[in-house]
């Protein structure tokens, strides 16, 4: 029997908590009935700088059961840093955590199977999401486009998974020890290598609020998809600059081939039309190197990824420094 932490990252959420606290209690009695998860397992909400009533809805249901416990970050980190906070806390107190959005739109049914398949063997269980009809159009086009992006690149990824996912301890302290700043969970986990696994993810809409990713948000995160763990934009700016100069040579041929036939080399037009492409691609190009350097610089500064301000509850251990 594992003691279970279920890891929830929280940005102004106070309309779903209530019913998200409500639903967990609810699964953990079940799971502890069944014999399948201790009495002591908790969920820990992760407070990620919310600006509403998060955080005191947060304390209130701690005092109210004390499995609830919480986590409260000293600003806004975004979700992903805000999961690992959740999860290099919890991770001191459990034997594996599970992390879900705050918002339940995934399957909390599948936690059972994720605990049954660690029970066989796997060390990570991702939920995979096999239905996407409660997600927006534009949502799900953005993700498939998404990941395809990914696969183009050469970044290893499970395909619709996203971050529903139970990690035993054993891959947690694994996920500790990379030391990176510009965080992609999605394209680390699967680097870790232990045995995995995968359950069904049918998700549902928000339980209520809005979506708290906004088009800024996903777009960050892409980029430090591909950024993070593939350089081969670099290779095809290198593969642009190639043709380009193919190009050059072409015209160049033609040029001198029309001054020694006579020929005046006229073309105002193709001069802008050249001037505008190259200066277009040699910005594009310098755009994505700059993207590079300031992931590097972004690194090298070495920044705590998040800052624990307040902890209520049982519900872990903080280390020492954000990481
Ligand atoms: N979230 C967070 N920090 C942020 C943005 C979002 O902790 O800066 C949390 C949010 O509270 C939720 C989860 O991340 O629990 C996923 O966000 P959301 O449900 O809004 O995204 P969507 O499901 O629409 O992609
Ligand atoms: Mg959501």
């Amino acid at each position: 029997m594992i003691k279970l932490a279920i890891v929830s990252p929280c940005y102004n959420e106070e309309a779903v908590l209530r019913d998200s606290s409500k639903e967990l209690s609810a699964l953990f009695d079940r799971l502890v009935m069944k014999g399948k998860i201790a009495e002591d397992s908790f969920v820990l909400y992760v407070n990620d700088g919310s600006g509403d009533r998060t955080w005191q809805i947060i304390t209130e249901l701690n005092r109210e059961n004390a499995r609830i416990c919480g986590l409260d970050l000293a600003h806004n980190v975004g979700h992903q840093n805000a999961i690992m906070a959740g999860m290099m806390t919890a991770r001191h107190g459990s034997d594996a955590v599970v992390t879900i959005d705050a918002d339940l739109q995934d399957d909390l049914n599948a936690i059972e199977e994720m605990i049954d398949r660690h029970s066989e063997g796997a060390d990570i269980v991702y939920g995979v999401k096999v239905s996407r009809q409660a997600d927006s159009w534009s949502k799900r086009t953005s993700a498939q486009m998404f990941y395809r992006l990914l696969e183009y690149m050469g970044v290893k990824t499970v395909y619709n998974h996203a971050d529903f996912r139970f990690m035993s301890k054993r891959a947690l302290d694994a996920l500790a020890e990379f030391p990176e700043r510009n965080l992609y969970l999605r394209g680390m986990i699967p680097m870790i290598g232990f045995k995995t696994a995968t359950v069904d993810d049918v998700i549902s809409a928000r339980l209520a609020g809005n979506s708290k990713y906004t088009l800024r948000k996903m777009l960050s995160l892409a980029t430090d998809g591909i950024t993070s763990f593939s350089t081969r934009p670099i290779e095809m700016i290198i593969t642009a600059g190639a043709g380009m100069l193919v190009i050059a040579f072409c015209m160049l041929c033609y040029v001198i081939g029309s001054l020694l036939l006579g020929i005046y080399a006229s073309g105002w037009a193709s001069i802008m039309c050249s001037i505008w492409f190259i200066g277009a691609a040699l910005t594009l190009s310098v755009g994505i190197v700059g993207t590079y350097i300031g992931k590097i610089y972004i690194e090298v500064k070495h920044r705590p990824l998040y800052i624990i301000k307040e902890q209520v509850g049982d519900g872990g251990k903080q280390e020492e420094t954000g990481r």
